[in-house]
């Protein structure tokens, strides 16, 4: 069953794009989009106007996880090869799913360190250290002599806790999109 495509332009998707296969991934999923189908490289390098040579390399990336595929063909006049691009959308929905399941994974871990470990910080943002060397240095930082801090956990956590609230959200609109 084909895609709605309308999720190539959630925020998280985009983001996705750019990070795995750099500036011109977007732009070019988005023209194959408009297109409504394949596209040489040649092509895409006209209508965003930049070197073939970069084209490729995004293309590249983007086949490296899956998302582009080409078909080879051969020019009989000049004998040059011609590639036919075109983009798997259900591979992009699930990659960018998987990597926002892993991102919740990475907060909640890091929400678990948060709540076994206290630190403490020197109001001038000389050094960070956990209780137990804080104590040592009988709360005042050894650069600089002034007090050194708790650090505010309970906010910490709150902020973490809001942005896996904020991937679920985007994970179930992602999900009323497919
Ligand atoms: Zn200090």
């Amino acid at each position: 069953m084909p895609r709605k495509k309308g999720f190539l332009h959630l925020p998280i998707t985009e983001d996705f794009l750019k990070t795995i296969g750099g500036d011109y991934a977007l732009e070019l999923v988005q023209i194959w989009e408009k297109k409504k189908g394949n596209v040489t490289d040649e092509e895409l390098a006209k209508q965003l106007n930049v070197k073939i040579t970069e084209i490729r390399t995004a293309l590249n990336r983007l086949h490296y996880r899956g998302i582009a595929c080409y078909q080879k063909t051969r020019n009989t006049k000049t004998g040059w090869y011609s590639y036919t691009w075109s983009i798997k959308t259900n591979r992009i929905a699930e990659l960018v799913m998987e990597r926002q399941a892993e991102e919740i994974q990475k907060i909640k871990k890091r929400m678990d360190f948060e709540k076994n470990y206290i630190y403490f910080n020197c109001k001038s943002g000389c050094t960070t250290v956990p209780f137990e060397v804080a104590t040592e240095y009988q709360f005042k930082c050894p650069e600089c002599g002034k007090n050194l801090d708790e650090e505010n956990s309970v906010k910490k956590l709150k902020v973490l806790n809001q942005r896996i609230d904020d991937i679920r959200i985007e994970l179930e609109t992602m999900e009323k999109m497919n």
